[in-house]
C-alpha cells in the first residue's frame, strides 16, 4: 500500500535530514508514529503524501510511484487518495466551515460536487458535532472545531489512506475520544491505511503498529546497512 524505499530527504534551509532505508505499511494497517518535537513526524507525512520531495530514494503508493509524477500530478493523486489532517489544520480563514470542507472538490476537477458529496459533507460535521457551524467562517473557530472541520475535509473524498498530524493535540478528553473514534470507524469500515502522528501514549494501544522516530533516528545515525526499521511497539505496549 505504502512502500519508502532508500529515502533521503533534506530541507532546503537548515540541517535537518531524514532517511529511511525501508518503510512499508500494509493496507488497513493503522499506525502511530511518535517520536520528540522535531524529530521529523510531519515531515515523514509530508513525504508521504507527496507535499514533500525526496533528493534519492522511491515513495510508492497504491502500486503508483509518487515520486515518479510531477506538480500538479501529484497533487492531484493526493487529494484524490489521500486524506490528510494537518497539524496547522491549514483552513481557508475567509471560508466558510462548510466551503472548507468541500475543499477537495472545488480544487480537483477529478472529483466531482454534487448533490450526495454535499449531504455526505453535511453528515461528517454533524458526526463531529459542528452542523450548526456550517456558514461560520473558518476564522471564527475555536481551535478545537478548526481542528474537527479539518477531520470532515480529510474524509470527505474517502480516501484510501488517511494521514492526521495530532489530531487530538488540542481537543478536551471528550473531543478526543469522539475524533478518534470517528477516525478509526472510517477506517475499519474502509479498510483504510491510517497514519497518525500523536503525542498521546495512552491512546496507542488502539493501532496495530508505532513508529517510534526516536529508534528510527538512533538507526539512521548508525547502522544503516540494516534495511528494516525497528517498528514494532505495539503488542508490547498492550
Ligand atoms: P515534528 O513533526 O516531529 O515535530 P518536523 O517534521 O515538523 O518535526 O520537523 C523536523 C525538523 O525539520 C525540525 O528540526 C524543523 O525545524 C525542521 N523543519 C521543518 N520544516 C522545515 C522547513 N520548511 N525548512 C527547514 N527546516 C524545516
Ligand atoms: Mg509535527
Amino acid at each position: 500500500m505504502i512502500r519508502l524505499s532508500n529515502l533521503y530527504f533534506r530541507y532546503r534551509e537548515g540541517e535537518f535530514s531524514l532517511r529511511i532505508p525501508d518503510l512499508a505499511v500494509e493496507r488497513g494497517e493503522t499506525v502511530a508514529v511518535i517520536g520528540p518535537s522535531g524529530s521529523g513526524k510531519t515531515t515523514l507525512l509530508h513525504l508521504v503524501a507527496g507535499i514533500a520531495v525526496p533528493l534519492a530514494g522511491r515513495v510508492v503508493m497504491n502500486d503508483v510511484e509518487v515520486t515518479q509524477l510531477g506538480d500538479g500530478a501529484r497533487r492531484d493523486f493526493r487529494i484524490s487518495n489521500i486524506g490528510l489532517v494537518f497539524q496547522e489544520f491549514e483552513l481557508l480563514e475567509y471560508l466558510s466551515v462548510l466551503d472548507n470542507i468541500l475543499l477537495p472538490y472545488r480544487i480537483n476537477p477529478s472529483l466531482r460536487l454534487d448533490p450526495i458529496v454535499r449531504d455526505r459533507a453535511v453528515d461528517l460535521a454533524h458526526l463531529v458535532d459542528i452542523k450548526d457551524k456550517l456558514g461560520r467562517l473558518a476564522n471564527q473557530l475555536s481551535h478545537g472545531e478548526k481542528q474537527r472541520v479539518a477531520v470532515c475535509r480529510a474524509l470527505l473524498p474517502e480516501p484510501s489512506l488517511l494521514m492526521a498530524d495530532e489530531p487530538t493535540g488540542n481537543l478536551d478528553p471528550t473531543n478526543k475520544g469522539r475524533v478518534l473514534d470517528i477516525l478509526f470507524e472510517y477506517a475499519e469500515k474502509n479498510n483504510t491505511t491510517m497514519l497518525t502522528v500523536t503525542h498521546d501514549h495512552d491512546l496507542l494501544s488502539r493501532f496495530d503498529r508505532v513508529i517510534d522516530f526516536k529508534d528510527f533516528h538512533e538507526l539512521a545515525g548508525g547502522d544503516t546497512a540494516s534495511p528494516e526499521l525497528p517498528l514494532d511497539h505495539a503488542k508490547e505496549a498492550r
